[in-house]
Parts: structure tokens; C-alpha cells; sequence
């Protein structure tokens, strides 16, 4: 247990004590005229602040990693997202060899298909922001949110990180951030350390069928193998965008069920408006910012939550300073997402803006029905986004070079049912286009977001304007299906051998929650297999 001690100060205090000592969490009070920060400043023994170069990585006992060139024991991981990572990792200190699947490009590779895609000169279905080493975590917000002690220990997830090349940040703050720019350095490392140590990786490889995947991982064990004949354990840490996957899970008879999930629209304001409404600063400050507060306190987040109809609308996955991205993995589809580099600075502040979906409120009992109405929804995002230009898209290589311009209307617009005649400046690199989301999401979720926005507006007057702009679609905020587990294995309920786990598995949403899954199924496999 860390000690701690809490200040109440200035924007400008503040910051000067931010770059003196440890700061574990800082939220701005704007309930009074004049900001406050509350600052909770890490402490040593005798409750003095730590200063902030004091060397205290020392601290946490670095990983031991093990060679496992020659191991007998192997498992072998599909998905190198944040869960597959840490699985890979952890059966490292273990002493057992992991074999990584993964259907998308590693990190550098990965990153020439994004900026093409931001270009707008096409989607690579296998390499893209869902898709590729790192997973959905590497090009995300890097908000590492949960240190919550329920599902282990967090705080070793942190040290990860920090030991791969993680700001010191990492090991303290409450609400770190890695940031979009340092993610893939962090990831690559990650890469080595495994092969460094024996284990293999094979990128643009798509398991298509788990029977397969292990058969012939079982003819590749030498002759005299200890393991041959024996059927490797499987770590399935596919994320939640990899639909094909999920079916041929079903069709090879894996449990699955449907699971409540959210979706809707990416809502985006000038952060200077945001920095406004959430600091109460006067009128003259939008388009006059005081730098020298916005430097002391950075730009704002909000984090907005009201029931509409029995249904959670709120604000998901707050990106202060970032952008909006093109983050769907299939043609015809128009998926949108948010993230920001590390220093949160551009003009935009972005939030995914989502209406609960419950299983029930689905017809039907097909476990996928959940998947069905994404993709729903997101071909007719495409398709409302396609009207200038409905033409197929044709193929270049393995790219679709189907425009990622999205859908968009302005919030005020879209609240008052009128189409928008044109749209404000926004961050969304391919584009987007004017469209009547209001007419055409389906009600359950578009009446609700209307109202939503209306409730927001009370609590932050200002809040729904048309200098706001909504594009479509967000829907890949949570997973819609589960794969069942036995919580004391955390194999497949029916399917021994095989550890689900991460956001795919619908136990895990986000980076740090997905790596700590990964460990605990790494960990179930090292006590059995
Ligand atoms: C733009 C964006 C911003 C985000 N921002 C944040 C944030 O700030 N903070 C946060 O905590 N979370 C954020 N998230 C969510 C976070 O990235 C995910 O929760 C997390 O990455 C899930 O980890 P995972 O390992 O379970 O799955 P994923 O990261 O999705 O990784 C799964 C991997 O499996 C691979 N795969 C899938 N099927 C197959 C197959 N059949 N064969 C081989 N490989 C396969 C995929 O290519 C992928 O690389 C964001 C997501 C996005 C898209």
C-alpha cells in the first residue's frame, strides 16, 4: 500500500508541484469561480511528496523471462492484442514456449496500411486499427484505465508496461495515458523480448479453424517429443471485431452467447468549447483560450452518463485533444473510433456517444444476433456515406479501395431532425459527408441520443450545439458475444483446452483489463498443462 497525501491548489500550483513530485491523481473542481486542483501526491515514509525524478522503477520486481527455445511446454495464442501479449509473456516467466498467431501485420507494416487509410486510399481488411500486432490497443487512446483489484493485479500490468518503455507515469497515476505515438515502440519491444526468449510469432497467419490449428501444431512436435500427440492449449484472445472468427467458432460447435453491448455515434467539439463548458470559463474564452490555464490543467474530459427509456446513454472512450478514426475491418462498413497522441493537443475533443443494447432487445436467439445488427448498422453507415459515390468498391492488392468518408451531422441538427447543409471542420482524416443520421439510426438508438444530448445540455449548457458534429458509426464500443468459461479454469465450457479470454471473450474492455485476462488464462495453463 502506497502511501499518499492530498493538496487542494491552484491551476497554477498545480502544475508546478506536478513537475516537482509524484502526482497519483489530479481532477480539476470547477464547482467554484476560480478552478481548483485536487492533487494526490504520492508520499515516502515519513509523508513527505516524493519528488518526481527520484528513481523508483527499482521498486517492482522485473519480469523474469525464461529461455524457452528448447521448452517442452508450448500453448499457443491466437490475437497479439494487449490480452495475447501479456498471455505470451506471462507463459515466458513460466518457462513455457508461446506460439502467436496473428492475422494482421506487425506494428510497422501496420502503420503504412493506417496512414493509407487515413488517406483515403483503401482498407487492408487484415491490417487495420482493429486488426494487427498490438490488436485494438495499439493505435487507441493508450488510456490505461482500471487499477481495480478485483480481477488481480493491475498494478503488474502497469510495471509491464513501464518495463517495456512506458512513461514512469505508469506506475502511479491514477488515469495514465500512454498515447497513440508510444504504443507501437512499446508493442515492438514487447515482439523482441518473445523471440529474444524462444517464442514464435507468425503475423498475417488467420486461424480459420481451431481443429486445424492444433493438429498441426501436434505434427510439428519433433519425433520423441514429450508433447507429441498431446493437443496444446489454446489461448483465444481474439478481441471483438474478428466477426469470422467468432463464426467459425460456432461452427465448429465452441459455446457462445449473446451479451449486452452499446452502440451509436462518435460526437465531436471544438476542445476549446469543451474546455469552456467543463472549466466554466467566460464566453470570450472560445475563441480566445487562455493558454496559460489550459497549460497548467490540459485540455478537458467529460464524462457523461443519463437514462433514456430504460436504456444507458453515455459517453464512451473521451479522447481530450484527438481525433476520430476509420476503425472497421470490412468493406462496405463504416465503423468510426477515437484516439489521441500523448500530448492531447489537437484542436478536437471526441467522445464515443452510445446507447445500451441489451440481448433481449434483439430478436431471435441466435448467441451472434448481436453481431448481425453492428454490422447492420455499419453498412448503412457506408451505405448513407456512399450516396455521392455508390459505385463497388474494387480491390488494389489486398486494399478494398472503398472510400472511409463517413456520415455526419451537426448536433444541433440531428437533435431537431434537419439535415445539415454543411458540416463544421472536424479531425476525421478521410472526411465525411452531410447525412440524416437522424433519420436513418434506427430509433431505439437515434431517439435516445437525441434525448441524451438534450440531458447533457442541462448539465452543460453549451454542450448541444451545431458547432458540434456527430459521425457514424461507433459501434465496436464492447463485445456483443460472450464465449463462456468455467471460472475456476477459465477454459471454454465446453471446450477443455481452450482459455477465451480478453475483450473477445467478453470478460475484458480495454488495454489493461485485456492484458490481465491474458495473464490469468497464461497463469491457469502454467498450473495445469
Ligand atoms: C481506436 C480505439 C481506441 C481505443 N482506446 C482505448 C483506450 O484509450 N483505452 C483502453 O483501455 N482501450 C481502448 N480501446 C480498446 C482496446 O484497444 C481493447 O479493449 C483491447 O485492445 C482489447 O484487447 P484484446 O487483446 O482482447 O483484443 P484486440 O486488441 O482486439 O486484439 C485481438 C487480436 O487478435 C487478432 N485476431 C483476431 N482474429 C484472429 C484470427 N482468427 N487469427 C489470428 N489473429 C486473430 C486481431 O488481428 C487482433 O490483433 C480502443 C480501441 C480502439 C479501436
Amino acid at each position: 500500500m502506497e502511501n499518499t497525501k492530498q493538496y487542494i491548489l491552484s491551476p497554477k500550483e498545480a502544475y508546478e508541484a506536478s513537475q516537482r513530485w509524484r502526482i497519483v491523481k489530479r481532477s480539476v473542481d470547477a464547482r467554484q469561480r476560480e478552478l481548483k486542483v485536487h492533487l494526490t501526491v504520492l508520499t515516502d515514509e515519513e509523508g513527505n511528496p516524493v519528488a518526481k525524478d527520484e528513481v523508483r522503477s527499482t521498486k517492482y520486481e522485473p519480469p523474469a523471462y525464461r529461455d524457452v527455445h528448447e521448452a517442452e511446454r508450448k500453448a499457443i495464442i491466437i490475437g497479439a492484442g494487449p490480452a495475447g501479449l501479456f498471455a505470451a509473456l506471462t507463459l515466458l516467466e513460466h518457462g513455457i514456449k508461446p506460439i502467436i498467431y496473428e492475422r494482421g501485420k506487425e506494428v510497422s507494416a501496420r502503420k503504412k496500411d493506417i496512414a493509407l487509410l487515413n488517406r483515403n486510399e483503401g482498407l487492408n481488411p487484415e491490417s487495420n486499427y482493429c486488426f494487427g500486432e498490438g490488436g485494438a490497443g495499439t493505435f487507441s487512446d493508450g488510456k490505461l484505465f482500471s487499477r481495480s483489484k478485483k480481477r488481480g493485479n493491475m498494478q503488474r500490468v502497469m510495471e509491464i508496461f513501464h518495463y517495456f518503455g512506458a512513461a514512469d507515469t505508469v506506475l502511479y497515476e491514477a488515469h495514465a495515458h500512454i498515447g497513440s505515438d508510444k504504443l507501437p515502440g512499446i508493442i515492438k519491444r514487447m515482439r523482441e523480448c518473445i523471440l529474444e526468449h524462444g517464442g514464435e510469432i507468425y503475423f498475417e497467419t488467420c486461424i480459420t479453424s481451431l481443429k486445424d490449428v492444433r493438429r498441426s501444431e501436434v505434427r510439428c512436435t519433433k519425433e520423441g517429443d514429450k508433447g507429441q500427440g498431446k493437443e496444446l492449449p489454446i489461448i483465444l484472445a481474439i478481441g471483438h471485431s474478428a466477426h469470422d472468427t467468432y463464426r467459425m467458432l460456432a461452427a465448429e460447435g465452441v459455446a457462445l452467447e449473446a451479451k449486452g453491448f452499446a452502440m451509436g455515434v462518435r460526437a465531436e467539439h471544438p476542445q476549446a468549447l469543451i474546455n469552456k463548458l467543463m472549466y466554466h470559463l467566460k464566453p470570450s474564452a472560445v475563441s480566445r483560450q487562455p493558454s496559460e490555464l489550459i497549460q497548467y490543467v490540459g485540455n478537458a474530459s467529460y464524462s457523461l452518463v443519463t437514462q433514456v427509456d430504460g436504456r444507458g446513454v453515455y459517453s464512451f472512450c473521451m479522447c481530450p485533444g484527438g481525433h476520430i478514426v476509420p476503425a472497421g475491418s470490412s468493406a462496405d462498413s463504416c465503423v468510426v473510433n477515437g484516439m489521441s497522441a500523448s500530448h492531447r493537443n489537437s484542436p478536437y475533443a471526441n467522445s464515443g456517444m452510445v446507447v445500451q443494447i441489451n440481448p433481449e432487445d434483439l430478436p431471435g436467439d441466435d448467441p451472434l444476433r448481436g453481431l448481425e445488427y453492428q454490422e447492420a448498422l455499419e453498412r448503412e453507415a457506408f451505405k448513407q456515406s456512399h450516396n455521392l459515390s455508390p459505385a463497388l468498391p474494387e480491390r488494389e492488392g489486398q486494399r478494398i479501395m472503398a472510400s472511409a468518408v463517413a456520415p455526419a451531422q451537426r448536433m444541433r441538427d440531428f437533435v431537431e431532425g434537419r439535415a445539415s447543409k454543411n458540416l463544421p471542420p472536424c479531425s476525421y482524416l478521410p472526411g465525411i459527408i452531410p447525412s440524416r443520421l437522424d433519420l436513418w439510426l434506427p430509433p431505439f438508438i437515434g431517439k435516445r441520443l437525441q434525448q441524451g444530448f438534450r440531458d447533457f445540455d442541462k448539465k452543460y449548457p453549451g454542450f448541444l450545439t451545431n458547432d458540434a458534429v456527430i459521425v457514424g458509426v461507433e459501434s465496436r464500443s464492447s463485445s456483443a458475444v460472450r464465449i463462456p468459461r468455467d471460472p475456476e479454469t477459465l477454459e471454454s465450457i465446453n471446450t477443455p483446452g481452450l482459455y477465451p479470454c480478453g475483450e473477445g471473450a467478453g470478460y475484458a474492455g480495454g488495454i489493461t483489463s485485456s492484458a490481465l485476462d491474458g495473464i490469468n488464462a497464461a497463469l491457469k495453463i502454467a498450473g495445469k498443462h
